[in-house]
């Protein structure tokens, strides 16, 4: 099995990473969701009625850095994001977005899942974010 992009938790993340801040509990945000992996949290400027954020705990910048042995963690993401579309009320589908490095709009710079619900998120949300 591939060696996963980097061992354990928030704790060996960057001490200016925001996503790594918010997984330590240094900063707060509005969780919806944390197991031993990841957290879900809403976005501080919602693009769309429902827009949580799913990232790892651990620090991986982007999906340009992830690694194979990531599989399983990238997985664990993607199938977490239509349960809480679903819990948080997104009964009729949801949208996931990734922005992975300058030029693909991300602007904070550990690996996340936008989850986005309501009417028509792709209309709040165009190119950048
Ligand atoms: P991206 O452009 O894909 O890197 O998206 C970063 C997202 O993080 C943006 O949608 C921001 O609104 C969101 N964000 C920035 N700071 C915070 C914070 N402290 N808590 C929650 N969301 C945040
Ligand atoms: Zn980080």
């Amino acid at each position: 099995m591939t060696e996963p992009s980097q061992a354990g938790d928030a704790a060996g993340g960057p001490a200016d990473c925001l996503f790594c801040r918010i997984a330590r509990g240094q900063i707060p945000a509005k969780r919806v969701h944390e197991d031993e992996d990841l957290i879900a949290f809403h976005d501080i400027h919602p693009a769309a009625p429902i827009h949580v954020l799913i990232t790892p705990k651990r620090h991986i910048e982007s999906l340009i850095t992830a690694l194979p042995g990531d599989q399983a963690l990238l997985g664990k993401m993607l199938l977490l994001a239509p349960r809480l579309a679903r819990e948080l009320g997104a009964s009729d589908g949801f949208r996931v977005v990734v922005n992975n490095g300058p030029g693909g709009g991300q602007e904070v710079f550990h690996l996340h899942c936008h989850v986005l619900g309501g009417p028509r998120p792709w209309r709040q949300m165009s190119t950048g974010r």
